[in-house]
């Protein structure tokens, strides 16, 4: 019974680790333990010399990072060119809006001088 218990402990404690997106989406920036990434070259025969990310404690039998480098790489660049799509299109949204902005601030800026010179004028007269 006791026996029982324990292994049921054990198999509680067991942390499961959840898909994390630092880790799941291109250079993983920690492990699924919490453990840093780091970079080793696989000597399979299937993919020899390819570079992929593991993790420092590997050793303990648990669940860690694994994710070949250009696979991560890959996704990183599909990232900034989305990223560098978007900036574009703000950009080019924001000079379309930058015109009448800046006539309408020049028309409030030119009303406030105008409204200044106007007190100032009354002030002089008294
Ligand atoms: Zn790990």
């Amino acid at each position: 019974m006791n026996i029982l218990l324990d292994q049921a402990e054990i198999e509680a404690a067991r942390v499961q680790y959840p898909p994390q997106p630092e880790v799941e989406f291109g250079f993983p920036k920690e492990c699924y333990c919490g453990g840093e990434p780091l970079i080793r070259t696989s000597y399979t025969r299937t993919d020899p010399r390819r570079r992929f990310y593991t993790c420092e404690n590997i050793d303990d039998g648990d669940c860690h990072v694994h994710k070949w480098w250009d696979v991560a790489a890959t996704e990183e660049i599909k990232a900034i060119g989305t990223q560098y799509a978007l900036l574009e299109k703000t950009v080019s949204e924001l000079s379309k809006k930058k015109s009448p902005f800046r006539n309408g601030f020049e028309l409030v800026l030119g009303g406030l001088v105008l409204l200044v010179m106007v007190i100032s004028m009354f002030v002089m007269l008294k």
